[in-house]
């Protein structure tokens, strides 16, 4: 078995880190958190928490960084990322996200920040097409589309737009990663923690792009030290 890992992944909206998040976590055995996934969860379950940040992601605008620095706080204190670790997608999304998780990962911090890079006019294509299983989340696109029309491959559920996909919350999510994500790719470069991969082609190849970053950096971390 793989030894864990403790990653995050940045990139665009569309860019696939959902996709590629659930296959990293497979291989290196690690939870993968999603605070979309787990906000997304908090909204259907219709607690006080849940109406308070659904007004948010139909808007498109972040969650308060205090709220989420919390979420986050929370969910790495549990077993299992304590033990193995995790892979974090969605989060970091500011600098003030950034530097509160630095201060969470005290003494061990991040092995690596992977930056899945698609240019803006492919990811605009890929969030038209995309459609998310209702039941267990697997997303379809362009690039993947379902074997049947907007039936799940995996387990047969019913395909569906999600709800802050529409043309406004997509403008406004892809303004906020350039003005308030895109500045962390500068930041963790500063710190030697960031590779940079390119996310086009089918799923596999890219998985495997990224993989390949990763061992690189735990079998030459000094590489990274500039
Ligand atoms: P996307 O990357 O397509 O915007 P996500 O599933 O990552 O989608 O997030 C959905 C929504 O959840 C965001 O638009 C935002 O409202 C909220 N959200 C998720 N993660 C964060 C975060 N780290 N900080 C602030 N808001 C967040």
């Amino acid at each position: 078995m793989v030894p864990g890992v403790r990653l995050v992944l940045l990139g665009r909206q569309g860019a696939g880190k959902g996709t590629q998040c659930v296959r990293l976590s497979r291989h290196y055995v690690v939870p993968h958190i999603s605070t979309g996934d787990m906000l997304r969860s908090a909204a259907k379950s219709g607690t006080d928490f849940g109406r308070q940040v659904s007004w948010y992601m139909h808007a498109g605008e972040l969650v308060p960084d205090d709220v989420m620095i919390k979420v986050v706080e929370h969910r790495l204190d549990q077993h299992d990322t304590k033990n193995r670790g995790f892979i974090l997608d969605g989060f970091p999304r500011t600098v003030a996200q950034a530097e509160a998780l630095e201060d969470l990962l005290i003494p061990d911090g991040l092995d690596l920040v992977l930056d899945l890079e698609v240019p803006t006019e492919i990811v605009l294509e890929r969030l038209a097409s995309r459609r998310v299983c209702a039941v267990c989340g697997t997303i379809f696109g362009i690039d993947n589309p379902p074997r049947w029309r907007n039936i799940c491959d995996s387990c047969g559920g019913e395909l569906i737009h999600r709800d802050d996909d529409t043309e406004d919350s997509i403008r406004r999510r892809l303004e906020l990663y350039a003005s308030s994500t895109e500045p962390l790719i500068s930041w963790y470069l500063e710190r030697h923690k960031l590779a940079a991969v390119d996310g086009l082609g089918p799923p596999e190849r890219v998985s495997a792009r990224l993989i390949r970053a990763i061992d690189n950096r735990r079998h030459h971390p000094a590489e990274y030290l500039g």
